[in-house]
């Protein structure tokens, strides 16, 4: 879809609020409260009536759209946005393309985010890299010894699939044990690291002690030995930092989960021709997300 298309398909708000009811109930609209089907009120095309309880609600409440006053067109154009860059947008950038102000372009780019973030995950399997980056601040560090300034992101990849990227508080044994439980499927084939010492112990612990653990020798500047690489979860890692040098220029640490979780939901659906309408779908169903809590 390009920009074009959006702005013809959904040009007035009405067609959005279609599109929106459409993705939420696909079999028409259904009461909230009592799953009864509601009707349409006719003096506000935008809200809906359900006779059997007595009820009014719109497609959006109670969604990541909730008590939001933006147009929905710049929702979805915010959306849109989001979605087509590769490396995602700053707010700066969202605030100057639909001439809102900074602070509007803020909560909604971590709207979109939070509903990104609903979206469901598998384990992952085959063949899995393991690698960690540092992220924000000036000074370059290497494996967490001195980490001021910089945050630690541990990233586990696919080949050939999803990645998934998390801060950590620290590189130790314990901490990627629990990464790798929670993310690497039971039956992978293979693990594939560089020779950091903590791996095989973490590896084990995390009830790999069967699965086939391989090392790349960075030290030696070797980076590919036949198919034994990590430069599958390296290139994310560069897409990464090169989207928080973009977009971000630099990191607040609070909000970095949140900009992971965007990165690896594109970066994971890289290849999909419906990634717009999915973080739409998402949106409708994600709980609301209200500037307070954001900023607590
Ligand atoms: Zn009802």
């Amino acid at each position: 879809m390009t920009i074009i298309d959006l702005c013809t398909t959904f040009s007035s708000d009405d067609r959005c609020r279609e599109m929106l009811e459409r993705l939420k109930w696909p079999n028409g609209p259904e009461c909230p409260r009592c799953k009864g089907s509601a009707i349409r009120l006719i003096t506000n095309a935008k809200i809906l009536y359900c006779k059997d309880c007595d009820y009014q609600f719109t497609v959006t409440a109670n969604t990541i759209f909730h008590d939001s006053h933006l147009p929905l067109i710049k929702w979805l154009t915010a959306v849109y946005l989001l979605c087509e860059s590769k490396k995602g947008m700053s707010a700066n950038q969202i605030k100057r393309t639909l001439g809102i102000s900074y602070k509007t372009a803020w909560y909604l780019c971590h709207r979109i985010r939070a509903a990104m973030a609903t979206a469901e995950k598998q384990m992952l399997d085959g063949t899995v890299e393991i690698d960690e980056t540092y992220v924000g601040g000036k000074i370059k560090k290497h494996r967490g010894r001195s980490k001021a300034n910089k945050e630690i992101v541990i990233g586990i990849k696919q080949r050939g699939g999803d990645v998934r990227f998390f801060v950590a508080e620290d590189v130790k044994t314990g901490t990627l044990t629990k990464y790798i439980k929670e993310n690497v499927s039971a039956d992978v084939d293979v693990i594939m690291t560089d020779e950091f010492p903590v791996y095989p112990t973490a590896i084990i612990k995390a009830g790999h002690g069967n699965t086939p653990h391989k090392t790349v020798n960075h030290r030696n500047g070797v980076y590919v030995d036949g198919d034994l690489t990590t430069n599958g979860i390296e290139s994310a890692f560069s897409l990464l930092n090169r989207g928080i040098i973009g977009s971000w220029h630099k990191v607040n640490a609070k909000h970095l989960p949140a900009y992971l979780e965007e990165m690896q939901f594109r970066f994971n659906r890289r290849h999909s021709k419906t990634l717009f309408l999915e973080t739409l779908q998402h949106m409708i169903t994600a709980d609301p997300l209200t500037y307070e809590t954001l900023t607590a």
